[in-house]
């Protein structure tokens, strides 16, 4: 099964990316986890760039970040990938790179929450520097403070979750992704679900919503 989860940053994408790929035994691929590791590997003149457009909350030039992930794609047959696409060219080409690997994508989610509890979120956002699991102070405290459940590392707030460049990736999510969500809206393979309340909740809302449309597909 190939997945694709959309939506603003913030609006819990990480966390239900998470529960699904576990639900679903697919690989979870995220474009900015990958950029992340890559940036913080690597001293290059690019990756410095890189950062640098990520740190203003700016998206990666279409034809790098397609480059990236044209590598990773290549023996996966069950993934979902976590914050790709994101332009409509991202989505043209990674319908074409699934054409040639005859394996189309199955089912879209696109997890929707208002702006201004985007905002509120990201605000107490933490990350795992090591295995990227995502937490919050208020809403998904880890057990012990500052220190990753899964893996024991310290926690830490990502550079681009300021509240300008948190306004930066709304309007560049409204004016490049939303036409991506209608992209998949049009395929007939979406599957829309309301980001606010309980993460569980959430989660098994989506899991159900999901396995009606995969079925429905199979039928
Ligand atoms: P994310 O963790 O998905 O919020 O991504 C963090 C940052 O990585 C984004 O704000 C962009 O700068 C960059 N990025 C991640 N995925 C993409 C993509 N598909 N296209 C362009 N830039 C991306």
């Amino acid at each position: 099964m190939r997945m694709v989860i959309l939506g603003p940053s913030g609006a819990g994408k990480g966390t239900q990316a998470q529960v699904l790929t576990e639900h679903f035994g697919v690989k979870h691929i995220s474009t900015g986890d990958i950029l992340r590791e890559e940036v913080k590997r690597s001293e290059s003149a690019l990756c410095r760039a890189v950062k640098r457009m990520m740190d203003r909350g700016d998206l990666i030039p279409d034809e790098l970040i397609l480059s990236v992930l044209e590598g990773v794609l290549t023996d996966e047959e069950n993934f979902m990938l976590d914050g790709f696409p994101r332009t409509y060219a991202q989505a043209h080409a990674l319908d074409a790179i699934c054409e040639r690997l005859d394996t189309p994508i199955t089912v879209a989610v696109s997890i929707e929450c208002p702006d201004d509890e985007i905002i509120r979120r990201i605000t107490g956002r933490l990350v795992c520097g090591k295995c990227a699991s995502m937490y919050h102070e208020l809403f998904l405290p880890p057990k012990v403070q500052n220190t990753c459940d899964k893996c024991g590392n310290a926690l830490s707030q990502r550079p681009d979750d300021t509240a300008i460049t948190v306004k930066n990736r709304l309007k560049i999510f409204h004016s490049l992704t939303e036409p991506v969500i209608d992209f998949y809206d049009r395929k007939g393979i979406l599957v829309r679900i309301n980001g606010l309340g309980d993460a569980k909740e959430i989660s098994k809302n989506l899991i159900k919503a999901l396995e009606e449309k995969i079925n429905g597909h199979n039928n």
